[in-house]
């Protein structure tokens, strides 16, 4: 360094080198002096600069707040002053600046000049912009969410993964006190008059959704009754699913309530009613049988009169398998399926409902196979479990098309038994497959090839194997062909 550089000098190069924009401005607002890194910052030469004043350069919105804070320094109120303003490049574009102003007066106190400071923070503005978008955006969304979360006719609660209660919308709030009159201590699985779908059997604590829920399982139409006043309980179908935070560490559980009461009332109805017309139409139709036969046994009837009382006995037998299903619907329903169960050959079983389906299947060219051992007993309720091949094989030769196959199976595995009903048939669509075991639910291609049924056979074979302990499957693929699979548990020996 120079021994001779004076302070002079190296105020100079400071000035030059700044990396802060720096000007001189005189009390008219003239720019007396301007550093490089202002000259870079507004795009004009120091030379261009310095013939203005800084009134031109700054943008027009912000020159009304800088000019009174530069007044009123002239005028001797403030010494200095800070303000972020925008000011106007000469390409015609903004620059933020940060301006540090401060007034230099003479001996005299007369204002000599200002000395300002700039710096560049058109990308910390910007920045700071882009935030506060993305703020209201999210405030905007946290918002309408809000809306959505209290106004949906479904109760919505939120538990934390330590089976806290975090948040519950109002819909929620209001049905807490049916379930639990006494107040609730905002934890899962607290007990309460929460009844099975039954209406009878109160709910244990692992049996509560809120419980199953925070023990990671999810699960959608859990359906219940709440509170202990038969006239005043509400009905609820529950889902369940686990909220993940983004590397998918598990934050708790989603729970959302619909209220069912309406139609669990108004099934309750069309069972009853189901139940007592089957009852009702019994009778008559039993003696309509009885009196039916009596008839045909007189050998002197005409040929004719003879051949309509034979379509007349064929359908009132078909009325009476009719009644018969749906009164089994309703004892299902009711849980009062009894069985009267024996020792039962079940291959003769199966050989015996083959036989009786063969006439039908061929009438409709269907092929009927029947694979299972020479002899394979099972303690079963006989005639049940005759109901459920007669089902199964009505079906499969019901479903099929001309020359399509039937086969029935029948196996015996370490503590099981397989039976089996395939066909390669029709077929169900992937969508329908959960859907068939339910009463009174038919399919879309029974529905559109106009076949006749009621939807409720295979909701008996269902309600039948659960009534032995066992369970039926269904695997099928649209135009290739079912395989309806039920197992019964059977005791290894
Ligand atoms: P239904 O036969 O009287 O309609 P089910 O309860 O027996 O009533 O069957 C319910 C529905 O399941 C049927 O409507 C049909 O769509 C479908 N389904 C049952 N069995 C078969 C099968 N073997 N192949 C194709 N679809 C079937």
């Amino acid at each position: 360094m120079q021994g001779s550089t004076d302070s002079a000098e190296l105020w100079r190069l400071t000035w030059q080198h700044s990396p802060i924009g720096m000007a001189l401005v005189g009390p008219e607002g003239h720019l007396l002096m301007v550093n490089r890194a202002l000259s870079e910052m507004l795009g004009s030469s120091v030379e261009e600069l310095s013939q203005r004043g800084f009134q031109e350069l700054t943008h027009p919105e912000d020159l009304d707040t800088d000019l009174q804070l530069f007044e009123r320094a002239l005028a001797g109120e403030i010494d200095s002053y800070r303000l972020r303003k925008r000011y106007l490049h000469a390409r015609g574009h903004v620059v933020w600046g940060d301006l540090s102003v401060a007034l230099v007066r003479g001996q005299d106190g007369q204002p000599l000049h200002f000395i300002s400071q700039i710096l560049d923070v058109t990308e910390q503005q910007e920045h700071e912009e882009r935030l506060r978008a993305a703020h209201a955006e999210i405030e905007r969304e946290h918002q309408t969410l809000q809306t959505v979360f209290e106004t949906v006719s479904v109760g919505l609660l939120l538990i934390g993964s330590d089976g806290r209660y975090e948040r519950m919308n109002r819909r929620h709030r209001e049905t807490m006190n049916l379930p639990f009159p006494d107040g609730h201590g905002g934890e899962a699985g607290q007990l309460g008059h929460v009844y099975f779908s039954d209406g009878k059997t109160l709910m244990g604590r692992e049996d509560m959704p809120s419980y199953r829920a925070v023990q990671g399982e999810e699960f959608d139409d859990y359906s219940y009754w709440v509170g202990a006043d038969p006239l005043t309980r509400r009905a609820f179908s529950t889902s369940a699913r686990q909220v993940r935070g983004p590397t998918g560490e598990r934050l708790g559980a989603a729970l959302a309530y619909q209220d069912i009461t309406d139609l669990m009332r108004a099934m309750k109805v069309q069972d009853e009613f189901v139940s007592s017309v089957s009852h009702e139409l019994r009778t008559p139709l039993t003696s309509v049988l009885g009196h039916l036969e009596m008839l045909c046994e007189h050998d002197e009837l005409p040929g004719a009169v003879m051949g309509q009382l034979r379509v007349v006995q064929r359908n009132a037998l078909r009325l009476r398998s009719l009644l018969s299903d749906l009164l089994h619907v309703g004892e299902a329903r009711e849980g009062s399926l009894k069985l009267l169960r024996s020792t039962v050959d079940l291959s003769l079983l199966a050989r015996e409902a083959v036989e009786a389906a063969r006439p039908n299947a061929l009438e409709h060219g269907v092929h009927v196979e029947i694979d299972v051992p020479h002899r394979l007993d099972a303690l079963v309720d006989e005639q049940r479990i005759r109901q459920v091949l007669d089902n199964l094989l009505s079906n499969a030769v019901k479903y099929s098309r001309p020359d399509d196959s039937v086969t029935v199976a029948l196996c015996r595995g370490a503590d099981a038994i397989e039976l089996e009903v395939r066909d390669t048939g029709m077929g169900i669509s992937e969508d329908e497959i959960e859907l068939v075991f339910g009463r009174f639910f038919r399919g879309g291609e029974a529905l559109e090839k106009h076949i006749p049924g009621t939807g409720l056979g295979l909701s008996i074979v269902s309600s039948i194997v659960t009534a032995h302990d066992g369970s039926v499957t269904l695997e099928s693929q649209l135009g290739r062909g079912s395989t309806f699979r039920v197992t019964l548990p059977h005791p290894a020996g």
